[in-house]
């Protein structure tokens, strides 16, 4: 799940890859390596940790004139992350170059011939075994690097996307791409690399995404060349206007790219209806669905697969789409799915859920599911990615660039995209009346505003972050639409805190939770007044008879939790449907305070990364 990035042109190269990959960490940060060709040789330095160590280390040493060169930060899967596993990679003769971001899953056969043949290997990645899988094919059949690279490419299983150049040849690098994303900047004689185009929106809106089974030689003189590495033939790529702009992927002020990212939400789902919901006309409209209205009204039910916390959001739809439209809905992981022998007939619809539209797991469950005849619907942020091209139609979610590591506004919008296809296929079917439909528009349409007025509760919130800070477990509980909100608050404290914590339907905690609540054990319990609030109560009792501190996220003016509870934090009222829009806003805020006072890396939390590229 590395970031690659890359640069041949006019410009000094350096600062460019640098910036880049300072961009690309989301990625992956367990090393940052950087190749130059300074017009004589090649000047390659790369090191454990983050590109700002690398920034450190690499000093005055780089040359300023080098106007190619290729960058990598890792999220290592081959080899331990340490310096010699980090790329670039060289090949042994020392003229060849490698970035990687993927897995080569025969790595070790291919090894293995190659040691036969003399090849000798410093690193334990997959990666070096490439590079000099490269470099035999080319030196054998005596042919130019992009030759060699196909060549080898059509040895190789796995995922990739990749950059190589020689450096007896430095007028070009070589790209390819299988499962990995890679997109191209044009510019004028200069071209940029690089695995989203966050690294070279200042210069150019032009790209090229290559598809799969694609490759490019890209040449300062002569420009892109993209062929298919199976057959040869040559591809006349489609070039794309970028829509970021550089304010969307910088932290516009906040300390950090989760809190940005938290205080955006009230803009962000509002990006995400608008245009699609005009509530006084009474429409939703969205192409995708009215393209394949049939379809959806005909499905026997719907399969919705992701990962994380896009499979939260699905399992907050599974209630939507049952409640409101009378869909049978089933909500998987991915990563189970496709390694199953699922029942999938033409009859079911799949939604697939991913912020990157690159999690490795749910592409290969959408190629599943297409395999055997379903319609497959993708609900995803990134534009152009690979699960929006793989699906047979779909939705953005708008949210803009996600750079938080912990996923935070493409929960609400996946939320907010879900609930406008379950209200229109609703509406279509008729199991709702208009005057019903009409109501739950102008609810969804008041959400950005109490979704602001949630934000207000945060330094309250960090009150009760220190609190809690040191303590070892938490537990998340909630009912109904808001017990996917307990899983997605508990795995929020897990991923950025590292404290352990479990989400809960309330009601089961009496099969087994309820065995660890004693006076350390702080309760976070989802209790709004719309919802099985008597109910929910009554589990706040259980809890308060074990002695456990109860944080209770609850309606504005509730009085009945707050004489029970330790501490509660109030969200503004609004329909059951759309309540995970609100009390999830307390819940990331919670995590986030926590983690920072325990002076973690909120951004780039340990061990994980924001595109899921490998399975
Ligand atoms: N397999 C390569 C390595 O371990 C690249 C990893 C990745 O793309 O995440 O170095």
């Amino acid at each position: 799940m590395c970031g690659i990035v890359g640069y041949i042109g006019h410009r000094e190269a350096y600062p460019i890859i640098l910036k880049g990959l300072k961009r690309l960490e989301y990625r992956g940060y367990d090393s940052a390596g950087i190749a130059l060709f300074d017009g004589n040789d090649i000047k390659l330095s790369k090191t454990k940790g983050k590109v700002a160590d690398l920034e450190e280390k690499v000093g005055k040493e780089i040359p300023t004139s080098a106007t190619l060169g290729i960058g990598h930060t890792r999220w290592a899967t081959h080899g331990v992350p340490n310096d010699v596993n980090s790329h670039p990679h060289y090949s042994n003769s020392g003229n060849l170059v490698i970035i990687h971001n993927g897995i080569i899953e025969n790595y070790e056969s291919l090894k293995k011939e190659l040691i036969k043949r003399g090849y000798v290997f410093k690193s334990d990645t997959d990666t070096e075994v490439l590079v000099n899988l490269i470099e035999d094919v080319k030196k054998n059949e005596n042919i130019k690097l992009g030759k060699a690279v196909q060549i080898a490419l059509n040895q190789v299983i796995g995922a990739y996307a990749i950059a190589v150049f020689d450096k007896n040849k430095p007028n070009e690098i070589v790209v390819a791409r299988l499962g990995s994303p890679l997109a191209i900047g044009i510019g004028d004689d200069e071209f940029f690399i690089a695995s989203d185009a966050s690294p070279f929106i200042e210069y150019t809106k032009n790209a090229i995404y290559l598809e799969d089974e694609e490759m490019a030689v890209i040449r300062r003189d002569k420009g892109v060349k993209v062929r298919k590495i199976k057959d040869d033939s040559l591809v006349d790529p489609y070039v794309q206007e970028l829509q970021l702009n550089l304010e969307q992927i910088e932290k516009g002020g906040y300390d950090h790219f989760m809190l940005k990212e938290i205080f955006e939400q009230p803009s962000a789902i509002r990006d995400t209806f608008r245009g699609r919901m005009l509530p006084n006309e009474g429409i939703i409209k969205m192409s995708g669905i009215e393209d394949n209205m049939k379809t959806f009204l005909n499905a026997n039910r719907i399969i919705v697969i992701a990962c994380g916390t896009s499979w939260h959001a699905g399992l907050v739809s599974e209630y939507i789409f049952e409640d409101l439209a009378r869909i049978p809905v089933e909500v998987e992981y991915a990563s189970e799915f496709r390694y199953r022998n699922p029942v999938i007939t033409d009859k079911d619809v799949v939604i697939a859920i991913s912020q990157s539209g690159e999690t490795a797991d749910t592409l290969a469950a959408i190629k599943l599911a297409k395999s055997r005849g379903a319609f497959v619907f993708g609900v995803c942020n990134v534009v152009g990615s690979s699960i929006a091209r793989e699906t047979d139609a779909g939705a953005y979610t708008h949210a803009g660039p996600e750079i938080g590591v912990a996923s935070t506004k493409a929960f609400t919008t996946q939320i907010t995209v879900l609930t406008l296809i379950a209200l229109r296929l609703a509406r279509a079917k008729g199991t709702i009346s208009s005057s019903e439909f009409r109501h739950h528009m102008i609810e969804l349409e008041l959400i950005p505003e109490k979704v602001k007025k949630a934000l207000e509760s945060d330094a309250y919130v960090k009150t009760i972050a220190d609190i809690y800070k040191n303590s070892k477990n938490f537990l998340y509980l909630g009912r109904g639409y808001n017990f996917p909100v307990a899983l997605e608050g508990a795995l929020k404290l897990k991923e950025i805190s590292y404290i352990h914590a479990e989400g809960y339907p309330a009601a089961e905690m009496k099969h087994g939770p309820i065995a660890l609540i004693d006076e350390n054990m702080p309760i976070v319990v989802i209790a709004t007044k719309k919802g099985h609030y008597e109910k929910v109560v009554s589990n706040i009792q259980e809890i308060k008879s074990r002695k456990g501190k109860i944080i209770g996220i609850v309606t504005e003016g509730d009085e009945q939790v707050r004489a029970l509870a330790d501490h509660v934090i109030e969200v503004p009222e609004t329909i059951e449907s759309l309540t995970p829009l609100l009390t999830t806003i307390p819940l990331q805020l919670l995590s986030y305070h926590i983690a920072l006072m325990l002076e973690k890396n909120v951004d780039q939390p340990r061990n994980l990364a924001k595109a899921v590229t490998v399975e």
